[in-house]
């Protein structure tokens, strides 16, 4: 059956006459902040304005907010000790509140509808760098296989494949992650390089990316460790560069 709907003011009308209904049968609050939002959505007009990208000035390789302690001109100590490989990092928003509370909805708590806005802010922030970034593969830093068991799904890969979707670049799953022996949470920097130096492995069919290009994924960068060991097994593998973007950035308070 067909409903003719009525057009223009007419249409509006309608609309706004039945959105209380609408809001009734389909109460949506904010995941951030549980206030109602009228007319549907994940994160409030007012969430998503707190969500900010990492304050700058910062540096131009690793996006980490200057003033560490190193002048102007000298190199950056939050990514000295990167591999070679990894030659770029983005996050499109700083780990405060309330991006926090949508990294932990999305990890832990079944929202996998707010990957797509999460990597609308991912590609907003990269906005500058796409026509370099044209040649790279999409790629994600995959979780353990016992997290992806218990979600349903892989919270990095959600976001890789929503990235490639807005941006047209080419996804691939290139990494696979071994039997961690230790979570991450609880050890310090220099624990978890040594935990996660074996984290990785390539995917069958990977080193196809031989002289490629990859752009990896991943919801947050805290210390780097993760990353490094994920850009170091591309590397191994041939790929030349690896550009890492991720939601959010762990900074100091
Ligand atoms: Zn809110
Ligand atoms: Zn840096």
């Amino acid at each position: 059956m067909t409903v003719a709907l009525p057009t223009g003011t007419g249409r509006r009308t309608v609309r706004a006459a039945l959105a209380p209904i609408v809001d009734f049968l389909l109460p949506c609050a904010c995941i951030a902040c549980g206030s109602r939002i009228a007319g549907g959505g994940l994160v409030c007009a007012p969430c998503r304005g707190r969500l900010r990208a990492p304050p700058a000035p910062r540096c131009a390789r690793c996006d980490y907010p200057a003033g560490t302690g190193d002048r102007p001109g000298r190199p950056c100590l939050e990514c000295l000790e990167w591999p070679e490989a990894l030659s770029l990092a983005r996050a499109a928003v700083a780990l405060r509140p309330p991006a926090d509370v949508l990294v932990h909805g999305l990890k832990y708590e079944g929202w996998r509808e707010l990957a797509p806005m999460m990597a609308e802010l991912m590609e907003r922030r990269l906005a500058t760098l796409l026509a370099d970034l044209e040649e790279h593969v999409v790629t994600y830093v995959p979780t353990s296989s016992a997290h992806r068991r218990r979600r349903g799904y892989d919270q990095a890969e959600l976001l890789a494949r929503a990235l490639a979707g807005r941006t047209g670049l080419a996804f691939a799953h290139l990494l696979e992650r071994r039997r961690q022996k230790r979570t991450q949470v609880s050890l310090h920097p220099q624990q978890r390089m040594a935990n996660v130096r074996d984290a990785f492995s390539l995917r069958p069919g990977a080193d196809r990316l031989h002289g490629g290009n990859v752009l990896l994924v991943d919801d947050v960068l805290t210390t780097g460790a993760t990353a490094r060991a994920a850009a170091e097994t591309l590397a191994r593998s041939g790929v030349r560069r690896v550009a890492l973007v991720t939601f959010a950035r762990a900074l100091p308070r």
